[in-house]
This record gives structure tokens, sequence and C-alpha cells, in this order.
């Protein structure tokens, strides 16, 4: 059997694929059309590997999912591919329209051709599983409690707008068409590969590089923080036993606001790589204007996948974060092709054409 992963030349996408293939042997087909965010270093350790194919291509395009699909026959499908950074959203959102929205309706209907095809034995056994966030549920005021899954969706960014339609098609394709699909709305991911444009990896960077940690308005806006590897072990529970059209909200309990993350982080590093002068890393912090409609809390109720799923985080947010740490100053090559633009030409050198 094999599983079909979308966007897994991504930061959790690749984290899941490594995951998955240190689990067990089920070959993984891994489908990404390398925007900026697709990385296929992530998945360097990879090469070779005969449980591992990559294919380069839009989750958009009916005709080359549809081939895939009948030619790996896969049990499963996850769906990573995705826009996802707000600030990106801000400034371009018709990217976000197209990829998150419609794209994802093109792979269900390119999935629901498949399934519908399939024999009985193997349409029971098929699922669907969309990767989506917390985001969706809007923000939320210091005293109100975490987000579950019953809360209502009230985006406000253009990424959390067109992540809440993507949740909502797939909801309309298991209503109306039947199909056996899993959502998972996830907290705030931090650990390897992440593409240094979000908040933990920028800062451990601009830090180590002399450069400011800039901080958004007055660095209290809130967020619920999972170490990434918590994420993967999640997607792969409610793939194996979660109820078919239920959503499942993911988060490690961990709400913190984002100054006293890049305080955390300037303290690890102070400890471990002390500034040549001797000062910490936080005073290398910032503040810059806020960004627009920032929303000021978001926090998770993680209860229905810990209790009807039996899933727990392994990581705390001490233990994740200083793991997170070592990875980046453990992988400087990983991060100066990053940095420089480099990953690029290895990614063309690697896959070009396809
Ligand atoms: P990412 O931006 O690092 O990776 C996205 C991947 O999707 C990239 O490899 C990119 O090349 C690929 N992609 C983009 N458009 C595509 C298309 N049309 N067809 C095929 N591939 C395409 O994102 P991420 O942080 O790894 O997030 C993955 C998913 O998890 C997203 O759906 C995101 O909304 C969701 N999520 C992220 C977080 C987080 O903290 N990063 C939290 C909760 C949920």
């Amino acid at each position: 059997m094999t599983i079909l992963v979308t966007g897994a030349a991504g930061f959790i996408g690749s984290n899941f694929v490594l995951d998955w293939l240190e689990q067990c042997n089920e070959p993984v087909v891994n489908l990404d059309l390398l925007t900026y965010a697709g990385n296929l270093e992530n998945l360097k350790e990879l090469e070779g590997d005969p449980r591992h194919q990559f294919v380069r291509g839009s989750i958009g395009d009916r005709n080359l999912v549809a081939n895939l699909l009948a030619d790996v026959k896969p049990r499963a499908v996850i769906n990573f591919a995705a826009e996802s950074h707000v600030d990106r959203s801000i400034h371009g959102p018709g990217e976000f329209i197209q990829t998150n929205i419609v794209g994802t309706f093109n792979l269900l209907e390119s999935v629901r051709g498949y399934w519908n095809d399939l024999p009985d034995a193997e349409k029971a056994a098929f699922r669907f599983l969309h990767v989506s966030t917390d985001e969706v549920y809007g923000s939320l005021s210091k005293e109100d409690p975490p987000f579950s899954e019953t809360n209502q969706y009230e985006p406000n960014s253009p990424y959390s707008a067109s992540k809440a339609a993507s949740d909502h098609l797939v909801r309309a394709w298991h209503h109306t068409y039947g199909l056996p699909v899993l959502t998972t709305n996830c907290s705030n991911n931090y650990g390897p590969y992440h593409f240094p444009e979000k908040l933990i990896p920028l800062c451990i960077l601009n830090a180590l590089n002399g450069k400011p940690l800039p901080i958004y308005g007055d660095g209290q806006q809130i967020r619920d923080w999972l170490y990434v590897k918590d994420h993967c072990s999640a997607i792969r529970r409610v793939l194996e036993a979660g109820k078919l059209g239920e959503t499942y909200n993911v988060g490690g309990w961990n709400e913190k606001a984002n100054l006293d993350v890049v305080n955390t982080l300037c303290a690890i590093l102070d400890e471990l790589k002390p500034r040549a002068d001797g000062q910490s890393y936080a005073t290398q912090i910032i503040f810059v204007q806020d960004r627009p409609g920032h929303d000021r809390r978001y926090a998770i109720d993680a209860r229905k996948l810990e209790k009807e799923l039996g899933w727990k985080p392994q990581e705390t947010f001490e233990t994740g974060i200083k793991k997170t740490v070592h990875w980046y100053l453990d992988n400087q090559d990983w991060v100066n092709h990053v940095a420089s633009g480099e990953y690029r030409n290895w990614v063309e050198k690697q896959y070009d054409g396809q």
C-alpha cells in the first residue's frame, strides 16, 4: 500500500514524510509544486530510498493528479499543500485563493473520481486527510476558553479565510458525495526545516547573524505552539482511528506571547552560543509596526483528540524549543542554502523537468 502526501517538500509535510518512514515502511508519493516554500533538501536523507517518490506538480492540475492517483493507487491522500504565510497573504491574497481554495477543490474532485471507481473494500478503507489551522476560528480574548471543534469559524486574514474555505469544501465533499474525509486544525508548529520567514526560525537566524529580531506591535500576541513531530504523530493517529467527516483540533497546551518566545530563544542561544561581546541576543529585539488585523490570541483545546484517540504530545515547549535551536545550530548547511536562496538551485538540479 502507498499514501499520497501533497505539499511534502514544505515544512510540516517534509517532517511528516521523514517521521512516517521512521515509523513504517509504507511508501510515500510526494506531490509538490515546489513554490518558494518547497525545499527538497528537507528530504535529502531519503535520496535513493525507494519508499519515497517525488512528483513535481500542482494539486490543482486535474489531469496530473488523476493520472497519478490511477498510477499509484494510494489508500490515503494527506493534503498539506497550501500557501501558508499570513504576511504574504496580506500583500498578495490571489495565490492563497488559487492554491488553498481552487486547488483544494480540484484536488477533491480528482480524489472523488478516483475513489468512486475503487472496489468496495478499498473504497471503504480510503481516507482523505486535510491538514488545516486553528486560525480559521479567529481571535480569542484573554478570558475566552481555547478553541474547540464546535467553535464558529471566524477567519480574519486572507490566509485563514482561504483555509476556512478549504475546510468547508472538504466537509461538503463528505456530506454531499460521501468522500471519507478527516480534518485536523492545528496550532503554530515549530521545529526542523522551518522556512525562515516564520517567527522562530527568523529570530534564530537573525540573532546569529547580528540582525534585529523584529517583534510585531507590543509582542503580546498569544499563540499555542506545538513541536512539529507531535503534529505528525497526531496526523498519523487521526488517519488511523479518526471518525469519518470529523475534525480534530491539535495543540500542545503551550500558550505563549510572541515576545516570551523570542526571549526564550535568546536565553537558549546565550547559553549555547554566547555573543562575542558577552551581551544577550535579547538586545537585538526591536518592535515594528503591527500586522494589520493581527489576531490577539489563539489557543487550542485538544481534548477530543486526546480522549477519543489517545494522542498526547511528547514535547513540552521548553524541550521542543531547545531541540529546535540545537537543530538550527547543527544544520548550518541547510540554513545557509535557504538563506542564500541556493536551495532553489539544488531543487532545479535534482528535479529539473519534472
Ligand atoms: P509550507 O509553506 O512550508 O509548505 C507548503 C508546501 O506546499 C510547499 O512545499 C509548497 O511547494 C507546496 N505547494 C504550494 N502550492 C502547491 C500546489 N498548488 N500544489 C502542490 N504543492 C503546493 O507550509 P507548512 O507550514 O508546512 O504547512 C503545511 C500545511 O499545514 C498547510 O496547509 C498549513 O495551512 C497547515 N498548517 C500549518 C501550520 C504551521 O504552523 N506552519 C499550523 C497548522 C496548519
